[in-house]
């Protein structure tokens, strides 16, 4: 709250937040709803659209702009040393027992992240690594996308 008194704001009721909050533009649970229902426009969708064809092709390497290309295979720089970048975030100092290793994320996984349980062993989840993961993960694959949107 502080930090919004500092850039000249008002603090927020706990109303107002929890409104703000309910109604923010910034959910990427409405962003994952469409990849996992396909609805994200990308190349497929611009190649059928008169005069918007161009759209479909990826601006940095011409290949076809799908959602893999754009979040795992395209060439523009920057791209792996942001997914690099996750992967640390996620390996920051969890408790030793609560430890996982990295799973490569891929669109597959994206559409079945929200279901996704890490586990420490075939009977025992483990729910800390589970939800730093999900949240690294989709916030991610979600900054990719607005990157190129
Ligand atoms: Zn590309």
């Amino acid at each position: 709250m502080d930090t919004l008194e500092e850039l000249g704001l008002l603090r927020p009721t706990e109303q107002k937040m929890w409104k703000d909050l309910k109604y923010s533009k910034i959910s990427i649970g409405d962003w994952l709803w469409k990849l996992i229902h396909n609805r994200l426009r990308s190349g497929a969708y611009w190649k059928i659209v008169p005069g918007y064809e161009e759209r479909a092709y990826c601006e940095y390497c011409q290949n076809l702009e799908t959602m893999d290309h754009i979040l795992f295979s395209c060439t523009i720089e920057g791209r792996e040393q942001i997914w690099e970048m996750a992967e640390k975030l996620y390996e920051l100092p969890m408790k030793a027992n609560k430890r996982l290793s990295w799973t490569v994320p891929s669109k597959a996984l994206l559409r079945g992240l929200c279901s996704l349980k890490l586990r420490n062993t075939i009977e025992k989840n483990n729910k800390q690594a589970t939800e730093r993961y999900k949240l690294i993960v989709s916030e991610t694959a979600w900054l990719l996308w607005k990157c190129r949107n």
